[in-house]
């Protein structure tokens, strides 16, 4: 049987034939640059806050009935991932604490070992009235009253337990806070 090779050479091209301006998928055309200009300029802190809130990760721990609001805020429904939220196992890597539940004194030495572990920069949430100042266990012997007691809070939440939408809110102030952080270092 022959075999007609010639259907397989490819027939030559000059560089650029067939191409006409302003026709096909012009760069030009493109909405972003339409309302971009070429070139940004930002300074490097704005740049770095900008990452940094858009790509916060939380420790995964809780300490009682607000955890389970955590969790959920987490999860599919309420889906705090579109924020660019992840939850996180592990100290080494977190960048934000959310400290969801009542703190008792026997927790509080755990807590500061966390906290110490995060890398910098790192933020914290204080979720419902116990992380806030004891809550329902105000004065208790055995409650520190309030989590800022043993480390610094950046955002408090309240609500006895927070509602998800109140603690996603939180972590947009505290998104709006970084963001802002980066800019007044960049004022000075
Ligand atoms: S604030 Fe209320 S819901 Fe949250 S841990 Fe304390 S008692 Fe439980």
């Amino acid at each position: 049987m022959e075999v007609n090779n010639k259907q397989f050479i490819p027939t030559e091209k000059l560089l650029g034939e067939g191409y006409e301006s302003q026709k096909g998928n012009n760069l030009t055309d493109s909405v972003l640059n339409k309302v971009l200009p070429n070139a940004l300029t930002a300074k490097s802190d704005e740049l770095f806050a900008l990452a940094r809130k858009s790509s916060l990760w939380t420790l995964s721990f809780g300490l009682a009935c607000c955890a389970i609001e955590m969790i959920s805020t987490h999860a599919s429904h309420h889906d705090v991932d579109r924020f660019g939220i992840v939850t996180w196992p592990s100290p080494r890597q977190a960048d934000v604490m959310i400290v969801a539940g009542t703190v008792v004194k026997k927790m509080a030495d755990p807590i500061k070992l966390l906290y110490e572990q995060m890398p910098d920069p790192k933020w914290v949430i204080a979720m419902g009235s116990c992380a806030t100042n004891g809550g329902p266990y105000y004065k208790s012997y055995s409650v520190v009253m309030g989590v800022d007691h043993l480390i610094p809070v950046d955002v408090y939440v309240p609500g006895c337990p927070p509602r998800p939408e109140a603690l996603m809110y939180g972590i947009l102030q505290l998104q709006e806070k970084i963001k802002l952080d980066g800019q007044s270092r960049t004022t000075k």
